[in-house]
């Protein structure tokens, strides 16, 4: 292996990583509601067409957020060996949420300070995209003869769940494992982790319902706020004791997340609220419905049906001891746990490379969102599959966000390494 020559080339390539990565934060992608997805495609289509890439556009067309103003365009861009072989696929999501207050510096002009490039999305993700496109082309220049593939993809819409984005492409077969075999996905994990994985979600609207009449007679009403309470009072005496006592073997950082958590996401009942110079004063009513949507992340050790039977439980429960209570639910939306084995191909071989490039032996974590691996798994039947990427996982969404320039050529180093072990034969 030409380890110096290859690292020597990703340290000869800072400039190029640090204009990359402004030139990919200085599209504003921000989503919702979905802006300028084609023109990082465009970018990142010039960019690796330069490298000798295959590029080719998806349109998730009909996927949630999808319109002709905001068009879900996604690029794959293919690189092939000289003899067959494994094909190793780097998968970024392009999108980037909303800026939001307490801004020190311009998010989209992506000042360079010291070590540092600010802006919203230089960790999550761009900085690992810029990494994973730089060591990609230091692999390829360096080792022109390679057995199999490489593939850089830009993916839109992870930010609202991926399903303009990995889902799309998962469910039209380009994570099938028969033409991918490894996964790398440069979420902000830092460079000397491997995430494994993600906890489940399951997300609900919860309605109670009630009678309307007059606020200075409500017993001739029944008002649905006060059941909403009977409700939030069981979760406090029974669920939430309940999920406290249930630990995960999954190595979910941080680690109040290795319980299962619930949070109430909002909660709504009565009249709705009256613009900010509304002077009038509320009519006099009983609300006679209220709802509130719960987010409800669970581990995998749990079942997600017994996840929801246990809401659904205590709710007939508190039917049956209640005086009129009666109440609906409605799923918005789940996502299963996700979590790749230790002995996996990927992750032995991202291990070994973090152990060579850095010194050290990397953490194993799980993470306690989701992110596009659920789609890859359980669309793509693909897992064989981590998140592995530089940057620190707490400054994501925040404002100053930032990305470290030499985290970024470690990372990408780690990348480099492991396309050796597994494109060399
Ligand atoms: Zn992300």
């Amino acid at each position: 292996m030409s380890d110096d020559r290859l690292f020597h080339r990703i340290d000869d390539a800072r400039d190029d990583l640090i204009a990359l990565t402004r030139e990919l934060i200085a599209i504003p992608t921000l989503n919702p509601p979905g802006k300028n997805y084609a023109a990082i495609c465009d970018a990142l289509d010039a960019r690796l067409s330069r490298a000798g890439f295959a590029t080719t556009w998806v349109r998730a067309e009909g996927a949630p957020g999808d319109s002709d103003r905001y068009p879900r365009w996604n690029l794959i861009a293919r690189h092939d060996g000289t003899r067959a072989g494994p094909c190793v696929h780097f998968n970024s999501h392009t999108d980037v949420v909303e800026v939001g207050h307490g801004w020190t510096r311009d998010p989209f002009n992506a000042p360079v300070e010291g070590d540092k490039i600010y802006g919203r999305g230089a960790c999550d993700m761009k900085g690992g995209l810029a990494a994973s496109i730089i060591a990609a082309e230091a692999f390829i220049t360096e080792h022109p003869d390679y057995a199999g593939a490489i593939e850089i993809s830009g993916t839109a819409d992870e930010e609202s769940g991926g399903y303009g984005g990995v889902a799309h492409l998962a469910e039209q077969g380009w994570f099938d494992p028969s033409r991918v075999q490894h996964v790398i996905i440069p979420e902000p994990l830092n460079k000397d982790r491997i995430c494994l994985g993600h906890r489940g979600g399951w997300w609900a609207e919860i309605e109670t319902r009630g009678e309307i009449a007059h606020g200075s007679m409500p017993f001739l009403g029944d008002c649905a706020v006060r059941h909403m309470g009977a409700v939030l009072q069981a979760f406090e005496d029974t669920l939430y004791p309940a999920m406290a006592a249930r630990w995960t073997d999954m190595p979910v950082v941080p680690e109040g997340a290795r319980q299962s958590t619930m949070n109430i996401n909002s909660i709504h009942g009565g009249q709705p609220e009256q613009e900010a110079d509304y002077t009038g004063l509320p009519a006099h009513c009983v609300p006679d419905s209220c709802r509130i949507v719960i987010d409800r992340r669970f581990l995998m050790e749990e079942p997600i049906e017994a996840v929801r039977q246990e809401v659904i439980d205590l709710l007939d429960d508190l039917k049956s001891r209640r005086a009129n209570f009666d109440y609906e639910i409605r799923e918005i939306n789940r996502v299963i746990p996700s979590m790749t084995d230790r002995d996996a191909p990927v992750v032995t071989t991202v291990h070994d490379a973090i152990r060579h490039v850095l010194g050290q032996d990397p953490t194993y974590v799980a993470s306690p969102g989701s992110y596009d691996q659920k789609h890859i798994d359980r669309i793509g039947k693909l897992k064989n599959c981590i998140a592995y990427g530089p940057g620190v996982l707490e400054l994501a969404h925040k404002p100053d966000e930032w990305i470290g320039i030499t985290d970024m050529l470690d990372s990408a180093k780690v990348m480099a390494r492991s396309l050796e072990t597994l494109l060399l034969p």
